[in-house]
């Protein structure tokens, strides 16, 4: 589970040798990623399959991890699962982008190595929602302002048209 997987790679070779990474990774070596957790020192499993589809290099990953978020009612820790897959088609101009199938992402390469590791960080962030928040009501309850008893009782019991019907009748 701790092998190292390899941070630069050419997507074309490894789709030409149908390579599989899998490993582990640690969230601190994602910058991006480490500034939205509050705690870097786990690991993300992750397992990407490299493969051809006639010519196109393809690349289909899982990543698994449980990250720490900072849950954004109450700021506290907020753990979050994730189980993501992606697919990506390795292309090297727009018009091969749209070529591909719809739950294909592009993947620009233009020849220069791409980082596995931010490939990877897109796909975490893509998938992390602008505001986590508990799936409970997790604020502290603002108990109401005085714990004495609130004594605005409106205890007018008395109607006033009913003394007015008394006086009525004694001013006979
Ligand atoms: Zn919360």
């Amino acid at each position: 589970m701790s092998d190292k997987l390899p941070d630069l790679i050419d997507p074309l070779l490894f789709a030409e040798r149908r390579s599989i990474l899998a490993g582990a990774l640690n969230i601190a070596a994602l910058e991006r990623l480490s500034d939205m957790v509050l705690k870097t020192d786990s690991e993300i499993e992750v397992n990407v399959q490299f493969g051809k589809q006639g010519k196109r290099a393809l690349i289909s990953g899982k990543i698994k991890a449980t990250l720490e978020l900072e849950c954004q009612s109450c700021l506290q820790v907020l753990a979050w699962p994730i189980d993501l897959s992606f697919k990506l088609g390795v292309v090297s101009s727009l018009q091969e982008a749209e070529q591909l199938e719809i739950d294909c992402e592009p993947l620009m390469f233009n020849g220069e190595k791409v980082s596995l590791n931010e490939l990877i960080e897109d796909e975490i962030l893509l998938s992390l929602p602008d505001y986590p928040k508990h799936g409970y009501d997790c604020m502290p309850q603002l108990s109401s302002k005085d714990p004495d008893f609130d004594d605005n009782s409106q205890t007018e019991t008395n109607n006033p048209f009913s003394v007015l019907a008394k006086l009525k009748k004694t001013g006979e």
